[in-house]
C-alpha cells in the first residue's frame, strides 16, 4: 500500500488542503463478506431486503441485530437465538461481525488505559479510556494520522494514512467495551453505571475532514437501539473546519469543542495552520450560528498552555473579548510534551493567572489535569505505535509502505 493513495496534497495558495478529500482505502476482506458493524440503519435495511423481500419484518430484524451487536456485544450470528436458524445462516453468508484487533494495552498509574488497535488492513490507531469518579470517558480516533500539522501535536507529525470508516470508529468502542467487560449479556447487572458514559472525538485525526463516516458512527452511538449514549455525552473536537460546523450541529447535534489555542491570527497561524484558511473571525462567526447553542449546550474552547507563546494575561483578556456572547467554557490544557516537541508547558502560576482572568469574565475555566502521561496517553500524544517504531528505521517517505 502506498501513502500516495490516501495523502492529501495541498491544493490552494494557503497551503491548506480542501475538504473532503480522502477516500478510505478499500481492501476486500478475505471472507468477501460485508462487515455489519458500523453500517448505517438505512443501508442495513436495504441489505436485509435482499435476504427476505418482506419490508414489514425488516424493522424487527434490524432491531434484533443491532441489539445483539451494540447492546450485548455479540461477535457471531450463532448466539442470536431470537432469530431463526435459517435466517442466521442467510446473515452469515452475507455479513461478518468484525472489530479491530487489540494489539497492545497500557494502563497508567492513574487508571487511564491506552489501546493500540489494528484495523483490518493492517493500519493502527489509538484509543484512550479515562475513568473518573462520576464518569468514564472514551477518547476515539477519526483518522490514521492527520493532515493538519498543528505544531504542538504529536499526531500532527504522523502524515495522514487514511480516513477511518464508520466500522473502524464504532469498532474502537466495541473493543474497549469488551476489555471493560461492559456487556449486560456477560453478566453485568442492567442497573450498573456505565463505564463508558462519555465519548470524545479527540483522538488521532480531524473528525470534520472525515465527516460522513464520523456522522454515521455517531448516529449509531446516539441511537437508543445502538450504543445508546445521549448526544450531550458526546463531544466532537475540531481544529476549525468552518464549512462543516453548521452541518455538524444540524445532522449530529453533539457537543462541540474547538481547538482554539491562540488569540491572534499571527500566533494561531503558527500553532493551528488551518487558521490560514479559516481565520479566527471566520471561525467565531461559524460558532455563533452553531445550531442548538445554549447555556446548557456550551461550546468548549480548548486552549493548550504553551510557555511564553500564548499564555500571557493579555492573551486571556483578548480571549474573553473575542468570544463575548458565545455560551462557552474554556478548557485550559497544560501542554503535554512528546519526543522532540518544540514547546514547554506554562508554569502552574501562569496557568492559574490566565484561568483567573477568564473566570472573572464569567466563563468556567477548568484546568485539564493531564491523564496517562506515563504511557503517552494524554491529549496530543497519540500516534500509531508501528509508525513510531518504523520512524527510526525509514525515511519519512518510506514509512507508509507496508
Ligand atoms: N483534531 C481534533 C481532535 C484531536 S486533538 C482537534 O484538533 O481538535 C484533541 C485536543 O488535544 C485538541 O484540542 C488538541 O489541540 C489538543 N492537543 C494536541 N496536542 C496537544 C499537546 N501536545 N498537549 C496538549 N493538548 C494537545
Ligand atoms: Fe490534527 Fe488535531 Fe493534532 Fe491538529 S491538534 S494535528 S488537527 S489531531
Amino acid at each position: 500500500m502506498q501513502i500516495s493513495q490516501g495523502k492529501i496534497m495541498s491544493n490552494n495558495e494557503s497551503g491548506m488542503p480542501l475538504i473532503p478529500h480522502v477516500k478510505p482505502i478499500e481492501k476486500l476482506r478475505t471472507s468477501g463478506k460485508i462487515n455489519i458493524v458500523g453500517m448505517p440503519r438505512k443501508v442495513l435495511a436495504s441489505e436485509l431486503l435482499t435476504i427476505t423481500p418482506k419490508p414489514k419484518s425488516i424493522k424487527m430484524r434490524e432491531t434484533q441485530i443491532w441489539n445483539w451487536i451494540y447492546q450485548k456485544g455479540a461477535k457471531s450470528f450463532d448466539i442470536m437465538t431470537n432469530i431463526s436458524k435459517e435466517y442466521r445462516e442467510n446473515l452469515k453468508r452475507k455479513f461478518s461481525i468484525e472489530r479491530p484487533t487489540l494489539t497492545k494495552k497500557q494502563i497508567s498509574c492513574d487508571g487511564t488505559r491506552k489501546y493500540l488497535l489494528r484495523l483490518h488492513d493492517g493500519n493502527e490507531i489509538e484509543a484512550v479510556y479515562i475513568p473518573e469518579k462520576n464518569r468514564g470517558t472514551l477518547c476515539i480516533s477519526s483518522q490514521v494520522g492527520c493532515t493538519l500539522n498543528c505544531s504542538f501535536c504529536f499526531t500532527g507529525t504522523q502524515k495522514l494514512v487514511r480516513n477511518l470508516k464508520s466500522e473502524d470508529i464504532i469498532g474502537q468502542i466495541l473493543v474497549v467495551r469488551d476489555d471493560l467487560n461492559e456487556w449486560p449479556y456477560n453478566g453485568m447487572p442492567k442497573d450498573r453505571k456505565r463505564q463508558i458514559s462519555n465519548i470524545v472525538m479527540m483522538g488521532m485525526g480531524e473528525p470534520l475532514y472525515n465527516y460522513d463516516s464520523v456522522r454515521d458512527a455517531l448516529h449509531i452511538v446516539m441511537d437508543n437501539e445502538g450504543i445508546a449514549l445521549s448526544k450531550k455525552r458526546i463531544t466532537l473536537s475540531t481544529s476549525g473546519v468552518v464549512p462543516e460546523i453548521e452541518k455538524t450541529g444540524h445532522e449530529i447535534g453533539c457537543l462541540l469543542a474547538i481547538s482554539f489555542h491562540a488569540t491572534t491570527d499571527e500566533v494561531r497561524n503558527n500553532l493551528v495552520p488551518i487558521n490560514r484558511k479559516w481565520n479566527i473571525e471566520k471561525l467565531l462567526n461559524a460558532l455563533r450560528s452553531y445550531p442548538s447553542l445554549s447555556n446548557s449546550q456550551r461550546i468548549t474552547f480548548e486552549y493548550v498552555m504553551l510557555k511564553d507563546v500564548n499564555d500571557s494575561d493579555l492573551d486571556a483578556k483578548r480571549l474573553v473579548k473575542l468570544i463575548a456572547g458565545i455560551p462557552a467554557k474554556i478548557n485550559l490544557i497544560p501542554f503535554n510534551p512528546w519526543p522532540g516537541s518544540p514547546y514547554q508547558r506554562s508554569t502552574k502560576k501562569r496557568i492559574n493567572s490566565f484561568a483567573k482572568i477568564v473566570n472573572r469574565a464569567g466563563y468556567a475555566s477548568p484546568i485539564r489535569s493531564p491523564r496517562g502521561e506515563d504511557i503517552m496517553a494524554a491529549c496530543g500524544q497519540l500516534k500509531s505505535e508501528s509508525i513510531k517504531l518504523k520512524k527510526n528505521l525509514f525515511e519519512d517517505k518510506k514509512i507508509f509502505k507496508t
